[in-house]
């Protein structure tokens, strides 16, 4: 071989190995997702962010204002999963579900939502350890004219993404199987759990880009469903809507585990149908909130 067509091979090679390397650093650092995926949350904040009123968008962009990472809503509503893996936020790990007993029908306080001995300094902390009880305490320190603003602000971020959770049926789960963390399936031939493919598995495979994906649920809402779904605020009946969902997510699961197209179709249209009730519902919560 040529001795120039052999130096010309060099800087090629190097190319080749520095893509590689990159590439395996990507998916190292590819997040592990634990709870209603990014996707799914940022599409729930976004489908509020369109139906917020005038006053309660420029109050939620005022106290976004001060966040150092966040400067769109949508985003802010992933932020709880980030600070999962931080043990000074170990405390609200178990804010983001609730468990509630297979035949109990309906959320019960005093049963399902224990109450909370972690609570850390200085930070709002619910008296209570499950998403009902974190959304109205959440709601409250947002609505009350005394809560400082750094306050205002883990409010708004908390508030934001368990509005979403509380809305994914397996976050209204058993506690028996963690909310279907222990249910092994092989979804589309991927290793997984069927909490994970109803958080992000599913919202994966629509192959959408999220915020279009936003855009096409946002613009299918009528005004009949936006009415039935803010009949009721109150997050412990949006916890007994989800967990009256639990038996359709079991449901059509062969022993095989082996779960794709026809489990997704199936399942799909109510997925969605949750993602858009808590978009709405984040809004109606906030433009109560920020009523001026
Ligand atoms: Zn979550």
């Amino acid at each position: 071989m040529h001795p120039v067509n052999q130096r010309e091979r060099l800087p090629y090679q190097a190319i080749k190995t520095v893509v590689a390397v990159v590439a395996f650093v990507l998916v190292l650092r590819a997040p592990v997702v634990l709870a209603f995926g990014d996707d799914g949350h940022k599409i729930v904040g976004e489908i509020a962010w369109q139906r917020l009123s005038p006053a309660a968008r420029t109050e939620v962009k005022r106290i976004l204002e001060s966040d150092p990472e966040y400067e769109r809503f949508y985003e802010s509503c992933i932020w709880a999963d980030k600070i999962k893996s931080e043990g000074s936020w170990n405390w609200a790990r178990r804010l983001h579900y609730v468990n509630i007993a297979k035949d109990a029908g309906a959320y019960v306080e005093t049963r399902d939502c224990q109450e909370k001995q972690d609570c850390p300094d200085g930070i709002p902390c619910p008296s209570r350890n499950c998403v009902v009880a974190a959304i109205g305490y959440y709601r409250d320190v947002l609505k009350d004219p005394n809560s400082s603003d750094p306050d205002k602000l883990v409010a708004l971020k908390f508030l934001g993404h368990f509005v979403g959770d509380v809305h994914q049926p397996l976050h209204a789960g058993f506690a028996h199987d963690k909310g279907g963390n222990d249910v092994r399936v092989l979804f589309f031939n991927n290793k997984t759990n069927l909490h994970r493919v109803w958080d992000s598995g599913m919202i994966r495979q629509s192959r959408k880009r999220w915020f279009d994906y936003a855009r096409e649920l946002s613009q299918s809402i009528t005004a009949d469903q936006h009415r039935a779904w803010t009949a009721t605020l109150d997050p412990a009946d949006w916890a007994t809507e989800s967990h009256k969902l639990v038996p359709e997510v079991y449901a059509d699961i062969p022993r095989s585990a082996e779960i794709g197209e026809v489990y997704y179709r199936e399942k799909l249209p109510m997925l969605e149908e949750q993602i858009k009730k808590g978009g709405v519902r984040l809004a109606a919560l906030l433009n109560s909130v920020f009523a001026d």
